[in-house]
């Protein structure tokens, strides 16, 4: 048995999303780990404005949610993971990605050091949430010019 037996993809969907999947695989197979992949919406109705009704709200998040479900559906089969277990969820990033690793026993969590938030750190921000949270190892996969 690997080091590791369930191994959880923090995806956005950037186009460097694929360095993160690529290295969730190597790992996945030099494991015979199980794969979960984890998108988090990050818009919801708490942070809509005020006068917006909540049925509106309601319905715009559960919209976001359902295109973010076919959307991570596609990345799951082209990404080469079509029976991994998905999870949308909405909310803020590093804290939805902890909360699903500790509630599936995930025992790594694979995330990419940037995104769409910033290269002007050594960790992007939710990969930095991520590692400060999380009780389970996490590997950053390196993006860009660092
Ligand atoms: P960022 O905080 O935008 O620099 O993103 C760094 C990494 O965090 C990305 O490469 C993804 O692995 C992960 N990530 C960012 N946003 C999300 C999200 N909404 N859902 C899941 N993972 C995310």
């Amino acid at each position: 048995m690997g080091a590791y037996q369930h191994i959880l993809l923090a995806v956005d969907f950037t186009p460097e999303v694929r360095m993160v999947t690529r290295k969730g695989r190597e790992l996945a197979g030099q494991n015979g780990a199980k794969v979960s992949l984890v998108h988090v919406v990050e818009y919801s109705s708490s942070s809509y404005p005020a006068d917006l009704a909540p049925p509106v709200a309601l319905d715009l998040d559960d919209r976001l949610k359902k295109s973010a479900e076919v959307e991570l559906k596609e990345l799951a089969i082209t990404h080469g993971f079509p029976d991994a277990k998905r999870y949308v969820e909405l909310g803020v990033p590093k804290h939805e990605i902890v909360r699903i690793a500790e509630e599936k026993t995930v025992d790594l969590i694979i995330i990419g050091s940037h995104g769409r938030h910033g290269m002007q750190f050594l960790l992007g921000s939710t990969a930095n949430g991520v590692l400060h949270l999380a009780k389970c190892d996490v590997l950053a996969v390196r993006m860009g010019g660092y």
